[in-house]
């Protein structure tokens, strides 16, 4: 499929597959130790295949660069190609790792229209953080935190709840950040962290332990105000991420770059525009599959269930019984003419999730 067969849609995103180091727990899509000329290359042939994408001027209204760290790359042919599309209010938010952070890379990005950051801070315990291989203490995140939201004030932070080790799951105070992703641990296979679970070596927090690391994260990030809009998510009023709001509440999504998934009708792309090629590598087949009518409609609906806003279930009667016995275990409740998980459906929604799918 060609970049210009692909209809416009109101959001972006871009994977940027570079790291400094494989963290032990990651099974995301990242090459760890590429060169620059490679990984500035890639960013290139991304800005390429967006200049061929046919999005009509100023529609964007949010754009997100994960990775990996795609400050690793120079993003500047890719502010310069996406500057058209961009709509006066955009949102347009970078991943960061803590050692990405300086004056110069803040101003490039702030100079590029990026108006978000989220950084992926993961432990404040510096033993944790060594175990993690993430390669900074929590005082020089806390440093980084601090200049990067001195540019972009828009700043969050990712951590991660019930990595082993971790047994004062905490959250920073007096970091000033407006939003916080906390993920539960999940053991990937392939990872160093399962191996050294498998070799005996690292004890895994039990899935009690792991609830409670939530449970008291959140109860920290509640009380310095910010309140939960989707399971893993918590923001400030009016600092909610709205392009992952967006992808919740199914609407379409242009995904280019390896590893990257896109939505646009009912076609569904995996690493599309990417380079055939980099750093010596072949990359991963641009992947374009037509899905189901129903799937579709499927797809776009369930992950609301994931959000403060709820489920409509309208036009599902399938699902009623199913969403019936859940809210008669007290999992879920039923505000507004939606269905909303509880705080202890929050828990175990994947397992709900699964059900009406
Ligand atoms: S967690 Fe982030 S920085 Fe670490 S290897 Fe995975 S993608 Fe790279």
């Amino acid at each position: 499929m060609g970049a210009e067969s692909l209809t416009p849609a109101p959001n972006l995103y871009a994977h940027f597959p570079f790291c400094r180091r494989k963290c032990a727990y990651c099974a995301l899509h990242s090459q760890p130790g590429a060169k620059q000329t490679e990984r500035d290359a890639y960013a290139a042939a991304l800005a390429e295949t967006v200049e061929k994408l046919r999005i009509p001027q100023k529609s964007l209204s949010t754009i997100y660069f994960g990775g990996g760290s795609p400050a690793l790359c120079d993003l500047r042919p890719m502010f310069k190609a996406l500057a058209p599309f961009m709509s006066d209010n955009a949102e347009f938010t970078v991943e960061l790792h803590p050692l990405d952070i300086s004056g110069e890379t803040m101003r490039i990005l702030a100079d590029g229209g990026v108006n978000r950051i989220s950084m992926g801070v993961q432990s404040m315990d510096d033993t944790v953080l060594r175990s993690m291989g993430r390669g900074y203490t929590i005082d020089a995140a806390a440093v980084s935190f601090a200049k990067a939201k001195e540019t972009i004030p828009n700043a969050g932070i990712d951590l991660i709840a019930g990595y082993p080790g971790d047994t004062q799951p905490s959250v920073p105070s007096g970091w000033g950040f407006v939003h916080c992703s906390v993920y539960s641990l999940i053991l990937e296979e392939g990872t160093a962290l399962a191996a050294n679970a498998a070799a005996g070596k690292t004890r895994l927090p039990g899935d009690d332990d792991a609830l409670d690391a939530v449970a008291s994260m959140a109860e920290s990030l509640e009380s310095i105000g910010l309140a939960r809009y989707e399971i893993s998510n918590w923001a400030k009023p009016g600092f909610e991420c709205r392009h992952n709001l967006a992808v919740w509440r199914g609407e379409d999504y242009i995904g280019i770059g390896e590893g990257a998934r896109g939505r646009i009708g009912r076609l569904r792309t995996v690493n599309f525009g990417a380079p055939p090629s980099h750093g010596g590598k072949t990359a991963a087949r641009e992947e374009t599959e037509r899905t189901g009518e129903k799937e579709d409609a499927i797809e776009r609906r369930i992950f609301s269930l994931r959000t403060r806003d709820g489920l409509d279930a309208e036009g599902f009667p399938e699902w009623e019984k199913t969403l019936g016995k859940f809210a008669a275990e007290g999992l879920l409740e039923r505000a507004g003419g939606k269905w909303r998980l509880t705080k202890r459906g929050a828990e175990v929604c994947d397992s709900i999730l699964a059900e009406l799918v």
